[in-house]
């Protein structure tokens, strides 16, 4: 399967009603066919991510030079979806100077005391930078209204919080990611799609295995059991921001290497459609560059 066939799998056409159960987090295939080909598909996946890492370093690198650019990555999931895993492959290449992973966490007082796209536009990426957000504002759609007994600590003014209360936060979003497309950032968002099952099988793996025993939280197992409601949410917010300037992406991830490697290609396909070129050097500047040479050959 080529890049573009991929990427028409997995890409959410904004607008459009998407079902989540169209995805499967399992594809390429079934538990057995992994057992049979589980190496060869890792050895696959893994010299994609060479290639890929390879490419998004040097594409970073000119996104520095040109000055013009940002990349903001957005990661969203369910716990154990292998968020850390995947930021941390997919970046391993890149120079840390021209890169920043953001996490987002329970907001604080002060964050709370300020609308919620506050704290995000301050860990907006700048010119020539990627930044790559470990959860993010959409958090506000997706746990908060999940428990939206949340919302009564974000001091909001009275009101209902129906659909309409909804549709106001995906607007807002889609407006805020639209004025940083409209001013040089591009934007591209992953939904690390895990099934139940893996979910599981990943939390009893970190019950096993005492080294993975500080990634366990209980807090983890009480949102497993509001599942159908965070995918309903999920859904939700597939269908209304998946947009041109900031599509969503909903990656398969019940294995890891499969969503790794698909989150690499994306990544260096969408850094690329930039057709970045090394800043020209006007002529001023090309006798400066002659000069520093005579100067130095003649020491
Ligand atoms: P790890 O994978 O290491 O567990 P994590 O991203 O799950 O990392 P945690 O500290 O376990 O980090 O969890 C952060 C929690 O903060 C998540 O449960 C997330 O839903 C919650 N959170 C993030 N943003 C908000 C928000 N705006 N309102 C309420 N809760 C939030
Ligand atoms: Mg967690």
């Amino acid at each position: 399967m080529d890049l573009r066939e991929i990427l028409e799998k997995v890409r959410v056409p904004p607008g459009s009603k998407v079902k989540l159960s169209r995805f499967d987090p399992a594809w390429p295939g079934t538990a057995e066919m992994k057992h049979l080909c589980g190496d060869k598909l890792k050895m696959r996946a893994k010299r994609m991510i060479e290639q890929n890492v390879h490419e998004l370093a040097n594409a970073q690198e000119l996104l520095w030079a040109s000055d013009t650019y940002a990349m903001l990555v957005v990661f969203q999931a369910m716990d154990a979806a292998g968020k850390d895993g995947t930021i941390k492959h997919v970046m391993s290449g890149v120079n840390p100077q021209g890169c920043e992973v953001v996490s987002f966490k329970a907001p604080t007082a002060e964050e709370l005391d300020h609308t919620f796209l506050w704290r995000v536009a301050k860990a907006s990426p700048s010119r020539g930078k990627i930044t790559i957000f470990n959860r993010s504002h959409y958090e506000d759609v997706l746990i908060v209204k999940v428990h939206p007994e949340l919302l009564e600590q974000s001091k909001l003014p009275p009101g209902k919080r129906g659909k309409s209360f909804w549709r106001a936060r995906y607007d807002d979003i889609n407006s805020f990611e639209q004025h940083l497309h409209r001013n040089g950032t591009r934007i591209v968002k992953f939904f690390l799609n895990l099934s139940k099952d893996e979910q599981k099988r990943r939390f009893l793996s970190r019950l096993d295995d005492k080294r993975k025993h500080w990634k366990f939280s209980m807090a983890d197992v009480r949102e497993r059991g509001y599942w159908d409601k965070y995918q309903s949410a999920y859904q939700d917010m597939l269908r209304a921001t998946s947009t041109r300037w900031a599509p969503w992406y909903v990656i398969p991830a019940d294995n890891k290497w499969v969503a790794r490697a698909m989150v690499s290609a994306i990544l260096t396909h969408e850094i690329n459609t930039l057709e970045l070129r090394w800043p020209e050097v006007n002529d001023e500047h090309r006798k400066e560059l002659a000069e520093a040479r005579k100067r130095l050959l003649s020491e």
